[in-house]
């Protein structure tokens, strides 16, 4: 068996080659995308596993599928044919963490949330937020450049990698970056490895940026319009304040509908919109009160502005429950297209005008502050797969965006299933320096095959 080599290379209990436990490690949450069968999983518990796992895959030219936590939502880990699946969800240590430094050196299966209630401890914070925070990995985060609540102040995952170790497809290990803040020296491999959704190298250790916790509870405002584009003013407003939000979003009517069917949110029919903002920081009272402002001045009908703690918590619930209110509705293709944030009411109603139009059902919720739409095409639970009028629709919200100036994605990645409007996005040229880099880093093209390029 090719596999025999890889089990006496490995300790005990690393290489699974049995079926029903593999299919585990086959797949991400919601990327409807079929998986192959792999010849074996690799549970990695330290780099030298990952290091001998990809000479292995390299000797016998087998493709290799990086996994975290599998939260992805693309078909980023989707397994295929043959291929060897390499996890390193068991790799959790936090090697440091320093205080003066506000850096942590962590592998890669540390799960984000962990990280941050560590690094609490310390009167610091882990800034990039997924909602998936409390299950998807460190390594998963990097390797998608995921973004989440709070980077509208704080910077998507990128901006809080300082550097990496990893491990490139014949098992060489390299090192990027620095654990210093500042820094120049060679190519920014670091970024260049960040949203590489495990086509070019295996993140075995990251240096990441801590920052502050802050001292006081945030202030969350909630405010009622009458239609999206008076709620997209208000963001605008509130930009321009510059207060700084912790956080800004944006929930259009069909979400909160689907939430009042569900919880009772005592939905007002004239409500259109529903904008969340929040302030953190010594002085997020007054920044919350600046938010009110802008949006009473905006033409909010209502304008709720949290007292302490729970109320602030309770403000953000409808935000937290908006995707579990759609799931509801039917079977789910999350989108997730960004647009430069002055185009944020142009993109809603595109989005409404193509639900229309294909008579689907669109719910879509924004991380307004930074222009990206997660539009959720809703279809019957019972189909077997994505229908086509689904994905007609879906790559009219694309053209949409990239007319707009936008992207394909904002912060889930491409994985499988976007790779097909790659070209239109990036343009031949582009697409060809993409390539080239994946060849000299991975010259035999086996990892990730056929997702994000
Ligand atoms: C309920 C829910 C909410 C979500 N909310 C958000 C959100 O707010 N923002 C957001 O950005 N995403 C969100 N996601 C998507 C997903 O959680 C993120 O993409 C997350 O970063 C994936 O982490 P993971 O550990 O699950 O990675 P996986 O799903 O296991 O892998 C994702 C990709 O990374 C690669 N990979 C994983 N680990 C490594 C590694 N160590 N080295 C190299 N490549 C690797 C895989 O090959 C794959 O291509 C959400 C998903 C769900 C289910």
């Amino acid at each position: 068996m090719i596999t025999d080599d890889l089990v006496n290379e490995l300790q005990a209990g690393r290489v699974v080659t049995d079926p029903d436990q593999m299919s585990a490690y086959c797949n991400d949450e919601h990327s409807y995308v079929t998986p192959g069968q792999p010849c074996a999983v690799v549970v990695a518990r330290e780099r030298d596993d990952v290091v001998a796992a990809l000479r292995w895959a390299t000797r016998n030219r087998v493709p290799v599928i990086p996994r975290g936590a599998g939260t992805g939502i693309v078909g980023g880990t989707a397994a295929i044919d043959g291929c060897l699946v390499l996890s390193v969800a068991k790799m959790t240590a936090i090697r440091e963490l320093s205080a003066q430094d506000e850096i942590a050196v962590v592998e890669p299966g540390v799960i984000n949330a962990e990280l941050d209630k560590q690094a609490r401890k310390h009167g610091l914070m882990y800034a990039p937020d997924p909602s998936s925070y409390e299950t998807c990995t460190i390594g998963g985060n990097i390797a998608t450049n995921a973004g989440g609540l709070r980077c509208v102040k704080y910077g998507v995952t990128r901006e809080s990698v300082l550097g990496l170790e990893a491990v490139l497809a014949d098992g060489t290990v390299i090192r990027t970056g620095r654990r210093t803040i500042k820094g120049v020296v060679g190519y920014d491999l670091t970024s260049l490895l960040v949203g590489s959704e495990g086509t070019l190298a295996v993140v075995t250790e990251a240096t990441l940026r801590l920052r502050p916790a802050p001292k006081q509870p945030p202030v969350t405002v909630a405010a009622e319009f009458a239609t999206v584009r008076q709620a997209a003013e208000a963001v605008f407003a509130i930009v321009r304040s510059a207060v700084g939000p912790s956080l800004l979003e944006l929930i259009d009517r069909t979400t909160l509908k689907a939430l009042d069917d569900w919880r009772n949110i005592g939905l007002d029919p004239a409500t259109g919109a529903m904008l969340l903002a929040q302030a953190d920081g010594s002085d997020a009272a007054a920044a919350a009160a600046v938010m009110a402002e802008c949006c009473e001045a905006g033409g909010a009908s209502v304008v709720a502005v949290s007292e302490d703690e729970a109320e602030a918590a309770e403000l953000l619930n409808v935000r937290r429950a908006a995707f579990n209110a759609i799931e509801r509705l039917g079977s789910c293709l999350i989108e997730d297209v960004c647009v430069p944030r002055s185009q944020l009411p142009e993109m809603f109603d595109a989005v409404a005008g193509i639900a229309e139009k294909h008579g689907v059902t669109v719910p879509t919720v924004a991380h307004a502050g930074d222009g990206n739409l997660h539009p959720v095409f809703v279809f019957d639970r019972t189909l077997p797969r994505i229908p086509d009028e689904i994905w007609a629709a879906a790559e009219e919200v694309f053209r949409a965006a990239l007319a707009l100036g936008g992207t394909l994605t904002g912060e889930h990645g491409v994985g499988t299933l976007k790779r097909h409007w790659l070209g239109e996005e990036l343009g031949e040229q582009t697409l060809a320096a993409n390539l080239a880099i994946k060849r000299a880093l991975d010259p035999l093209g086996i990892l990730n095959p056929g997702k994000a390029i």
